[in-house]
């Protein structure tokens, strides 16, 4: 199997004043493609840096981050915001898609920013990938006129704009009740079948079992790491 994340010996601090507060502490990590990994732990535990330090967002103090064959811990700010564009689908807990543009348009947008897809398939494209979160009737409606569901199967939709290698999510379910948060395990697990890599940070238990494999942080630490039969 291929790797598609490593992590070697990661530190992470943020300074405030003189005040220095180490967040992550010594994590070497690696992640196959095809993975689909749940990050757990209490709150203040690291979960969303380390997901930052995945796409580029935030850098380490110290190790290296090597992700689809880039060294992160090297680019540039704009080198990485293009390698970001490419190669990494965010999910939020709050959508974050733009509230005055259509269903569509946000779609299409990641797919502007990088020019991967020749503008002519994007609109294409585009309509093909509502279609997959099943919602092809709602393309040109705006955010605030689709259900919370809706908007996070927009989402993504839009995270997977431009085919990248690597999905993560940082609480993708923490803003939807129950029965509309299945909806989303079920679709990150169609997107694992098909050969995508999830990261994924969560409180939610049921999602947790959905993947195949559980890692808790724990002060900054991995304090277990474990592969699980995932539960359909
Ligand atoms: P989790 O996702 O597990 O809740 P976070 O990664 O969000 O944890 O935060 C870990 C710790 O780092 C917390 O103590 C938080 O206050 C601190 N932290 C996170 N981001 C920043 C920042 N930009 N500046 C200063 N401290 C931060």
């Amino acid at each position: 199997m291929q790797n598609l994340i490593k992590l070697n010996h990661i530190y992470k601090a943020y300074t405030l004043g003189p005040l220095k507060t180490p967040v992550l502490q010594d994590i070497s990590l690696t992640i196959n493609t095809g993975e689909f990994v749940v990050i757990t732990g209490p709150s203040g535990n690291g979960k969303s840096t380390l997901l930052n330090l995945l796409t580029g967002i935030d850098k380490p103090c110290e190790g290296e981050i090597i992700v689809n064959g880039s060294a992160l811990h090297r680019l540039k700010e704009e080198e990485l915001s293009v390698w970001r564009g490419l190669n990494v689908g965010i999910v939020f807990q709050f959508f974050q898609l733009l509230p005055s543009l259509s269903l569509l348009q946000n779609i299409q947008l990641p797919m502007d920013f990088v020019n991967k897809y020749p503008r002519k398939e994007r609109l294409e494209r585009a309509h093909y990938l509502l279609d997959r979160v099943g919602l092809a009737k709602q393309a040109n409606q705006l955010p605030g006129q689709v259900s919370g569901g809706q908007q996070q199967r927009a989402a993504i939709a839009r995270a997977l704009a431009n085919d990248p290698a690597l999905l993560v999510a940082d609480e993708p379910t923490g803003n939807l009740d129950s029965a509309t948060a299945e909806n989303i395990y079920t679709l990150f697990a169609t997107l694992q079948q098909e050969g995508k890599t999830l990261v994924i940070v969560t409180h939610n238990e049921e999602l947790a079992k959905t993947a195949n494999r559980h890692i808790t942080l724990h002060d900054g630490r991995v304090s277990s790491d474990q592969y699980q039969s995932p539960l359909q």
